[in-house]
């Protein structure tokens, strides 16, 4: 059994170091199974406002809230967002606009920036490093990058490359230069690839870093992409575009699978290296 308490004195400590959203990723998922109170296990009652968990009484809602608060809203449109994929988004993500300023409800602009969030920040880097870039290679591509719709790359020729890639999605393999046997791309991106997550990392950055090849990186959190740049800056990748909160990150909350009141968007982070 968890010690609830001891955790949250962990937690206190830890929020005196880091700003306030830095805690809520480190709040235990105690009472995972749904109906369980998060707090002390016992059989409770879904939040009203986003169903995302469960507490026995008012006390325990309240001794929780200061995490749940963070994360209340994100839930909730998670709840409401679960839909199959809507046909008519395609044809307004032909011209590439911030989210804000395509039609409809909040709720049909998060599908859309769902939708497009890979390509939108691939074209948008792109344009900040101000390179000639057509042939892209994304890296750690998986069945995320596979279902982009084809036409949302542009004119761009780019080639899914991922250990857990579908076969016929492109090449199944760790990234490497070996690669670059039919000549180099012009620009390499990997949508939150985890570098501190994965070992196996450590090759491909190498072998990138120095190789007149720019790199893209994305990450899902602020703390990610500073620990990342450190890594980075300590094997003398040289920085283009330091960590920056990117405005083509997708809209929709991705639910952690281990903390109860935690929530991450796709691509929320993006830098440049060479
Ligand atoms: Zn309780
Ligand atoms: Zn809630």
């Amino acid at each position: 059994m968890l010690d609830y308490a001891a955790q949250v004195r962990e937690l206190e400590k830890m929020a005196k170091l880091s700003p306030p959203r830095a805690v809520t990723r480190a709040l235990p998922a105690l009472g995972e199974k749904r109906g369980q109170c998060l707090v002390c296990g016992r059989p409770g009652r879904a939040c009203a406002a986003c169903e995302g968990v469960s507490y026995c009484g008012v006390e325990h809602q309240q001794r929780d809230a200061r995490w749940h608060d963070v994360v209340c809203d994100a839930l909730r449109e998670l709840r409401d967002d679960r839909a199959a994929p809507d046909p008519t988004l395609l044809p307004d993500l032909r011209v590439m606009r911030p989210w804000d300023e395509y039609e409809g409800t909040p709720q049909r602009r998060r599908r859309l920036s769902d939708l497009a969030t890979r390509p939108f920040t691939l074209r948008s880097a792109i344009a900040a490093l101000g390179v000639a870039a057509k042939t892209v290679h994304v890296m750690a591509a998986s069945q995320r990058e596979a279902d982009v719709p084809k036409e949302l790359w542009g004119d761009l020729n780019v080639t899914l490359v991922g250990p857990e890639l579908p076969a016929h999605a492109g090449t199944r393999a760790l990234y490497s230069r070996a690669l670059w046997s039919d000549g180099a791309p012009d620009l390499v991106i990997g949508f939150d690839a985890g570098l501190l997550m994965y070992p196996s990392w450590k090759q491909t950055i190498l072998e990138l870093r120095g190789s007149g090849v720019p790199f893209v990186i994305t990450t899902y959190r602020d703390w990610e992409a500073e620990a990342e740049a450190k890594l980075l800056t300590a094997v003398r990748a040289r920085c283009l575009l330091p960590p920056r909160p990117n405005p083509w990150a997708s809209r929709v909350a991705k639910r952690s699978t281990t903390i109860a009141n935690d929530v991450s968007y796709d691509n929320a982070w993006v830098s440049a290296w060479a």
